[in-house]
């Protein structure tokens, strides 16, 4: 699934090559997405210059002078440009094409993604309205996750992936920095000192910016015409690492559920 690096590394594979192009053609495959793709989205966008592109959550966000669209990648999609001529294959949804003889194409074989325009005030649609802070740049801090968790006795591994508390932390990301921030992941929220939060917030910055940086040296996959999703297959140290041992004390890392969610941690390094 694509988590918040992928997402950020679309973003910035996508933008040179379409920012502030004019869309020339919008062509819809398949509209029975998470949602459907509104029918009128070629009225409401061609001949339109798309004059940014950002990011919230895991929400690429398209910003046209009349309104935003947004496009969420779901649990298996993948964004690339083409050139204007590339032959589609079968789970290729939707195609926008702008003046310069590109086009970005959503591929998505699972179809829980999703192509939405947002109108002219997008921070005030449901989907985006209740969010927490971002977790790059000085968005989040310590001290709000120290004030936010107080009294709480959900887990912290559950804190964190609560979107409403911080956007864009995935399960791959939360096992991961809770590894390396040496916090058990069943731990109650609220029992975590502000000391520890901040090198929680380091730990998150940190493992989330190393991501970005190694999908920058897979950039070509979100720009060529491969037709595959270019998910990283960085080194994880705890998530999908269940039964191996730690990489720091060589005891067996454990796996548990939580919210039938994966959890794998190393019950000697993370208290
Ligand atoms: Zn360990």
């Amino acid at each position: 699934m694509p988590e918040l690096p992928e997402v950020e590394t679309t973003l910035r594979g996508i933008s040179p090559h379409i920012k502030n192009q004019i869309v020339t053609q919008v062509i819809i495959r398949q509209a029975k997405l998470r949602w459907p793709i509104p029918v009128d989205l070629p009225q409401l966008i061609e001949q339109k210059i798309l004059h940014s592109l950002s990011r919230r959550a895991k929400y690429l966000l398209l910003h046209f002078d009349t309104g935003t669209l947004l496009i969420h990648l779901g649990m298996s999609g993948s964004l690339r440009v083409i050139a204007d001529n590339t032959p589609p294959a079968r789970h290729d949804h939707i195609d926008i094409s702008f003046a310069n003889n590109k086009s970005i194409r959503l591929t998505d074989p699972r179809r829980f993604g999703a192509v939405l325009w947002l109108g002219s005030n997008p921070e005030a649609h449901p989907l985006l309205s209740k969010l927490g802070p971002e977790p790059l740049g000085t968005d989040l801090s310590a001290k709000y996750l120290y004030q936010q968790s107080r009294g709480k006795k959900v887990s912290i591994k559950q804190f964190l992936m609560n979107q409403n508390v911080v956007t864009g932390i995935g399960n791959i990301y939360c096992t991961e920095t809770l590894y390396y921030a040496g916090i058990n992941p069943v731990r109650a929220a609220g029992n975590i000192s502000l000391k520890r939060y901040q090198n929680l917030v380091n730990k998150i910055q940190q493992t989330l910016n190393l991501a970005i940086e190694q999908g920058g040296t897979t950039l070509r996959d979100f720009v060529g015409s491969d037709g595959k999703p270019g998910y990283f297959k960085q080194e994880l140290s705890a998530y999908g690492r269940s039964s191996l041992p730690c990489k720091q004390c060589q005891k067996t890392l454990s796996e548990i559920k939580q919210a039938n969610r994966t959890t794998v941690y190393c019950s000697h390094c993370q208290t």
